[in-house]
């Protein structure tokens, strides 16, 4: 088997850096980058175009659209190709509202989503469309009763996210499915940080709609789908020219298609060993900073992506914290402040009943292909003089623990 090269480990300041950032993004596998590379230059034709070079272009854009539809069990004719997981939940959202508002005007998500279906869902409710935003509980799971009893004759749409991108925390999905067929309402979800990570089976889980990236799962930055399961009526996306069925239209973009495509492939034939391989680490590097006084694991414990370590550490900022692993040659992320410009810390970490400053205080990594035991080894010696250095100077001036 061919084996996959990363450049990852990129040098800043003549010093090794570490990404563990992987559901921020992921550096697009040599393999793909191959696949990809003759569909900017020799075939270059534009799917629509009737000749040779257009018939080689809709050939391998099929080929795509037939591996994106494996990995979910959808038929290729209901994977519709987007220019990333935001505008596929724009597209989910807003087609499904606006298809089927003459039925009702209720659409139920939850506090945790990402800002694409949260924000969209707050513009949909300026245009007459009712939102209930679903609690969930300190571990992240929506409650199945309260999805129940939030369901009424004039709800339409259900979409909850298949995990979360800060939290790890993995929803029970095919009973949310189940229930939403039972009430005769559409379900979407967001599974853009599982699309390729773990099994997702769209009639299995009774999934009409799910939105996936391609640059999480190895592949471009640019192309993402929607599959709409064939029957649920949805409203165009982008009107044109009638591309992808008529409903979203625009010549293709080939090249990050085949991209996309061939990580998918690449996502199938490597997700079970990269599940055990990156459940090990992550469970190696909970275990370590647990080490650390005053340190709590945010989202569930088992019910978790496998590359999610989401951790508070009390008294401290996380952002600093981020910095100073920055300086260390460990780039991480946090959900304390600033991803959208303003000092509120995450709303997903509010939503699962953090305290403002434990949620100031998170970190998350978030392991890959490229990270290894030795990687996992080096945050795990870094990590503890970082957060205690931290804690010196911070303001509370309290010694956990004392
Ligand atoms: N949904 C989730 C859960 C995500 O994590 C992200 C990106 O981080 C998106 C949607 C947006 O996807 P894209 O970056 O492809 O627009």
């Amino acid at each position: 088997m061919k084996r996959i090269l990363f450049k990852t480990e990129i040098t800043k300041r003549s010093r090794k850096i570490i990404y563990m950032d992987h559901a921020a993004t992921t550096p697009v596998a040599e393999e793909v980058i191959e696949t990809m590379n003759p569909y900017f230059g020799e075939v270059y034709g534009n799917a629509s175009s009737l000749h040779v070079f257009g018939q080689n272009a809709k050939k391998v854009l099929e080929e795509s659209r037939q591996k994106i539809a494996e990995l979910i069990g959808a038929e290729s004719s209901e994977i519709y190709f987007t220019s990333g997981g935001t505008e596929a939940d724009n597209a989910a959202l807003k087609g499904i509202a606006f298809a089927n508002k003459y039925k009702g005007n209720h659409i139920i998500t939850t506090k945790i989503e990402h800002d694409a279906v949260l924000k969209t869902c707050d513009y949909l409710g300026t245009k007459g469309f009712e939102i209930t935003k679903l609690d969930v509980d300190e571990t992240g799971l929506v409650d199945i009763e309260d999805l129940k009893n939030a369901i009424t004759d004039k709800t339409i749409l259900v979409s909850i996210m298949h995990a979360n991108n800060e939290i790890g925390t993995i929803q029970n999905i095919a009973e949310i499915g189940k229930i939403c067929r039972e009430h005769g309402v559409y379900f979407h979800t967001d599974a853009v940080q599982t699309f390729g990570k773990i099994p997702i089976d769209v009639n299995g889980m009774n999934i009409d709609l799910l939105s996936a990236s391609s640059h999480k799962i190895y592949g471009p930055k640019g192309v993402g789908c929607l599959f709409v399961r064939n029957g649920v009526n949805i409203e165009t996306f982008i009107h044109g020219g009638g591309h992808e069925h008529g409903k979203r239209s625009g010549t293709e973009n080939v090249a990050g298609i085949v991209g996309f495509g061939k990580a998918a492939e690449i996502a199938k034939r490597d997700m079970e060993n990269e599940y055990m391989r990156l459940s090990n680490l992550r469970d190696k590097l909970i275990e370590g900073i647990f080490r650390i006084p005053g340190t709590k694991l945010n989202g569930h414990c088992e019910q978790r992506l496998p590359n999610n370590v989401n951790i508070s550490f009390k008294h401290i900022e996380g952002e600093g914290l981020v910095l100073r692993l920055d300086d260390k040659g460990i780039a991480a992320s946090t959900g304390s402040a600033c991803s959208s410009y303003s000092l509120e810390p995450s709303h997903v970490l509010l939503a699962i009943g953090l305290e403002h400053g434990d949620a100031h205080g998170s970190l998350r990594l978030t392991l890959g292909k490229q990270n290894t035991k030795e990687d996992v080894n080096y945050v795990l010696r870094v990590l503890p003089g970082v957060v205690n250095g931290l804690r010196e100077i911070s303001p509370f001036k309290l010694k956990v623990g004392i």
